[in-house]
């Protein structure tokens, strides 16, 4: 495969930078795959917290993620559900003691870093590597996982005054302000 030096030195960088994260994780009660599941939980909607959209997301296999839930539940870090949706699958919360934890998560550091590294514009690091995951992930025929705002099936507003204004038009399904901008295993990027 023919790639620029520059398009290899930045795929190091990050590898890089992955291993720095990694390794502040370490250093906690909760290990690397406990932490981005509770990471991802903490961003996604009411549709998207089942066992399988956590592997899709994760690019991980259900067996290994379904470990990971069941350490994290015995740990009291999240509880489990009936869905709301479908009473044949289960779907995960955070609890109070994730929601705690997530406020001291390592990935704060780097993210501080970000910040400091920038001068606080970040919009065009965010705008490059939103680019490079949409790559990765046509290469490897994942999901998209994505907010409502930018998929093909939001309808933005159709209720002004009601605490749920927007629709998914996909699963029949008022909206809130917060699911707006939450991760949703269903996304599927509107057309640019
Ligand atoms: S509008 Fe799209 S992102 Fe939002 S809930 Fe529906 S399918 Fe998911």
């Amino acid at each position: 495969m023919s790639v620029t030096p520059e398009a290899l030195e930045a795929a190091h960088l990050i590898d890089r930078l992955e291993r720095l994260a990694r390794f502040a994780e370490q250093t906690d009660r909760l290990n690397p795959a406990q932490w981005d599941v509770l990471r991802y939980l903490a961003r996604a909607n009411r549709f998207s917290r089942t066992p399988a959209a956590v592997a899709d997301y994760l690019a991980s296999t259900r067996g290994t993620v379904s470990r990971t839930l069941a350490s994290l539940e015995s740990k009291g870090y999240v509880s489990r559900n009936q869905s709301s949706r479908d009473g044949r699958s289960v779907e995960f919360a955070l609890t109070q003691q994730a929601e705690k934890a997530l406020r001291r998560d390592p990935l704060l550091a780097l993210a501080k870093d970000i910040e400091q590294a920038t001068g606080g514009n970040v919009a065009d690091l965010l705008d490059g590597l939103r680019r490079t995951l949409r790559e990765a992930i046509g290469r490897n025929h994942g999901r998209a996982f994505g907010a409502c705002f930018s998929c093909r099936h939001f309808r933005a507003d159709i209720r002004p005054s009601s605490r749920t204004p927007h629709h998914c038009a996909l699963l029949n399904e008022p909206l809130s302000e917060l699911e707006n901008l939450s991760t949703c295993v269903e996304q599927e990027p509107a057309a640019a």
